[in-house]
């Protein structure tokens, strides 16, 4: 039987790393990808194996071509073809007003959630088209229907772009037989609010949504896996919220 591998670009926490566990219980080989903390992606890599599939790990900015191409390449080497892509990597930039942001924040935001998404996208598309088959989850984010007024709308707009990709991508790939989707978090439990100095967020802004919590990683890459499966056969371009309602 043909083997799933599917690369998970910011896989060493999060969303991504619970992805990671998630697909590897649903028997996905794991590319288990990250920008910075090798040994995080590695304990994932550990937990995705004790699921009795293979995982490697591979250090690649996204938003780097040269990066980009080197994880996959190097997914292929060690685990065959690349069947499945869950573009994951994303960061907000600081909280607050655009007025007060700086270039530099925004072309990271841009780039990363961006450029990143559309870099790993691409050279997906130039291997599952060869190939006639494969699925691709984008994570996006509440923020791009939302906006996220004060908050980060630098941030809203690149996923709001993301949202128009995945509706795109998956109309000029259905013909090859590749689907494409994204999954639209509200606010999960995360470490992505403390690397931008608000730590409290998650559970701060829990009276505002409907169901009175924040989400949980692992509830993310509930939806996510679904939309990876079979039983997703036919549903693409399409956005999933999951965010408690609001
Ligand atoms: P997180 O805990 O901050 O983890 C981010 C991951 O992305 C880490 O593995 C990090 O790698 C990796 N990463 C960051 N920049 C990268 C780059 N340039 N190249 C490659 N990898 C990079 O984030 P999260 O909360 O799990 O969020 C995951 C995704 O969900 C993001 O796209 C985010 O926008 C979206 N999302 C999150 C929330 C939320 O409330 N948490 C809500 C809606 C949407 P290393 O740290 O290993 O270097």
């Amino acid at each position: 039987m043909k083997r799933l591998v599917t690369v998970v670009t910011g896989g060493s926490r999060g969303i991504g790393a619970a992805t990671c566990l998630r697909l590897a219980e649903d028997g996905h080989d794991v590319v288990v990808g990250y920008l910075r903390d090798a040994k995080a992606a590695e304990q994932v890599a550990d937990r995705v194996r004790q699921s009795g599939v293979r995982a490697v790990c591979v250090g690649a900015d996204t938003a780097v071509e040269a990066d980009v191409e080197r994880l996959f390449a190097s997914a292929e080497r060690q685990l065959g073809p690349v069947t499945g892509l869950v573009n994951n990597a994303g960061v907000t930039g600081p909280f607050g007003r655009l007025a007060d942001v700086d270039t530099a924040d925004l072309r990271q935001v841009v780039e990363v959630n961006l450029l990143g998404t559309l870099l790993c996208s691409r050279r997906a598309a130039q291997t599952m088209t060869a190939r006639g088959n494969g699925v691709i989850v984008n994570v996006s984010s509440s923020a791009a229907t939302l906006g996220s007024p004060g908050d980060y709308v630098h941030y809203a707009a690149t996923k709001a772009a993301v949202d128009t990709l995945t509706m795109g991508l998956a109309r000029e790939l259905g013909p090859d037989g590749i689907r494409v989707n994204a999954v639209a978090p509200g606010i999960v439990d995360t470490e992505i609010h403390a690397r931008r100095g608000d730590p409290d967020r998650a559970q701060r802004v829990s009276t505002s949504i409907p169901l009175r919590r924040p989400g949980q990683p692992e509830e993310i890459a509930a939806a996510i896996a679904w939309l990876m499966s079979p039983d997703a056969s036919y549903t693409t371009g399409t956005v999933l919220r999951v965010s408690g309602g609001r």
